[in-house]
């Protein structure tokens, strides 16, 4: 068989397995939006067999050998060109795959399902010994895992690798301490200024109805296409992908809460771009999927916070704002009001967290992960070592361990590497916002304009239609002529909220 040949079987192979993947994706948006409580046990059992074939095909040794056939083929493929980026993301993703022995994976979904349990509970009494256990025995398999992953890096770089791919623990120390050297005076100034606005504008009445036709519209003026997506409520909200012509966001509404759902509605909706830009005659294979959780949370922040929490979008949408609320916002002022979305102030929950001080709780996070992958702090321990730290970083104590280490499901379901990604999202999103604003002149007056083409059509062209021909840091690079870096996500910080608290 040519190279050629087993290509052209392999790419079908998996564009089949991606297939089967999406059918479990629509399973579970069903499962967090419409199904009703008693399908649990019923949906758990189709996601099992969905999942066991998935991990079948994907693990086949078939695979395998046509990956071989084509690695020692005499054909090469230019690097970086469609066929190069499908085998090496393949061959990355199978040798993923097949490294992790069967019975770790099954021992870690047990353990993960009993010790996600055990978290709610002891979240809800703020009791960290009830989940001391779990987690002592999530992580010991999680290490597991990174001994069976790890090529070379550290066991925390094969955790992090699995959510970004070939991004390091020392590389993400460089950044994010430079980060933090200078995000963590910005703030206390801010503290210190004594200003702030009146947030209470944010929490007066917002009808439920109201709330979704506005956020609707706004998620379309940026350009979500509501013919190939939807949007729908949601406990814990989401995106997702489920292929060409069905990307499905989610949002929650409360009466009194306008931020919440408004913000997190075009949030999702710029993951959702991501997913509608992506190229769909590559569906199934690498050179159609989203780069890392880090790019792709570039494009969500973008949307939310470099677009929507700015002056220049206020402009266009506080005049509809205020049409369609107008008891709530009758005495309020723009200024006012772009104030209050951007209240910066220390508080103990990362999900409620502006955008500045949002990165000191992720910066933590990383920091006590890897001490506890690495074996330099024992479980027993993160709750004072978070406390001090949160003293430290917040100048803010926590209450207990509902508001400390107890806070966040992802340790309890094993995803241990996956919070960096986060503020890898913002700081990939200030680099590329500043290259656009450099390409695209005068973006402002474009927003202030209603018109939010200009960007989405560059980010199109440069990021979605390119899938994984690149890493994220050679994206980075590709895209905005340097390396990942602190330095646009801070100038930005500084630019917004300098003159806000006249610090
Ligand atoms: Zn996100």
């Amino acid at each position: 068989m040519s190279a050629q040949r087993a290509y052209e079987d392999l790419i079908g192979r998996w564009k089949e397995l991606q297939l089967l993947e999406s059918c479990a994706a629509v399973l579970g948006w069903d499962e967090r939006t419409y199904m009703p409580r008693g399908g649990a046990a019923h949906r758990a059992e189709q996601h099992a067999l969905l999942a066991g074939m998935a991990h079948e095909r994907a693990t086949a040794a078939e695979v395998g050998e046509l990956l071989s056939r084509i690695e020692e083929g005499d054909e090469h493929f230019t690097p970086d060109s469609t066929p190069a980026v499908n085998v090496r993301e393949i061959r990355r993703e199978y040798d993923r795959r097949t490294k992790l022995p069967r019975s770790l994976v099954v021992a870690l979904a047990k353990a993960t399902t009993l010790a996600e349990q055990a978290w709610q509970d002891a979240r809800e009494k703020s009791a960290f010994g009830l989940f001391l256990p779990h987690l002592d025995e999530v992580l010991r398999l999680t290490r597991e895992v990174a001994e069976a992953l790890k090529t070379g890096g550290s066991a925390y770089d094969a955790l992090l690798d699995r959510f970004e791919p070939g991004e390091t623990s020392r590389n993400l120390k460089r950044v994010f301490w430079a980060l933090r050297d200078e995000l963590a005076p910005l703030v206390a100034a801010i503290v210190d200024s004594g200003k702030a606005p009146d947030a209470s504008i944010l929490i007066r009445d917002y009808p439920v109805p109201e709330q979704a036709s506005f956020g609707i519209a706004a998620a379309e003026a940026i350009g979500f296409d509501f013919e190939r997506g939807r949007l729908d409520e949601t406990v814990h909200p989401f995106c997702s992908g489920i292929g060409p012509g069905d990307t499905r966001i989610t949002t929650r509404y409360d009466r009194n809460q306008f931020a919440q759902a408004f913000f997190g509605t075009l949030h999702e909706a710029g993951h959702g771009l991501y997913d509608q830009g992506l190229d769909a005659a590559h569906f199934g294979t690498p050179m159609g999927d989203a780069v890392s959780l880090g790019i792709h949370e570039s494009q969500s922040r973008m949307w939310e916070n470099f677009v929507g929490r700015g002056r220049a979008f206020w402009t266009h949408f506080f005049p509809q704002a205020r049409d369609v609320f107008p008891l709530a916002l009758v005495d309020v002022s723009p200024d006012a009001f772009y104030f209050a979305v951007n209240d910066v102030r220390p508080s103990f929950i990362r999900v409620e967290a502006d955008e500045a001080t949002y990165n000191l709780h992720i910066l933590l996070r990383f920091a006590l992960e890897e001490a506890l992958v690495e074996g330099d702090l024992p479980v027993a321990d993160l709750p004072g070592a978070w406390n001090e730290r949160f003293e430290r970083d917040f100048g803010l104590k926590p209450p207990d361990d509902a508001h400390g280490c107890l806070q966040d499901v992802h340790w309890s379901a094993g995803l241990i590497g996956y919070f960096p990604t986060y503020t890898l999202g913002n700081l990939c999103a200030a680099q590329f916002f500043e290259a656009a604003r450099s390409d695209l002149g005068d973006l402002d007056g474009q927003f202030a304009g209603g018109e939010f083409q200009p960007l989405l059509g560059w980010l199109r062209e440069r990021i979605h239609r390119e899938g994984k021909r690149y890493t994220a840091s050679e994206l980075v690079e590709k895209v905005t002529g340097k390396p990942l870096d602190h330095q646009a996500l801070m100038a930005h910080l500084k630019s917004k909220f300098r003159p806000l608290y006249g610090v």
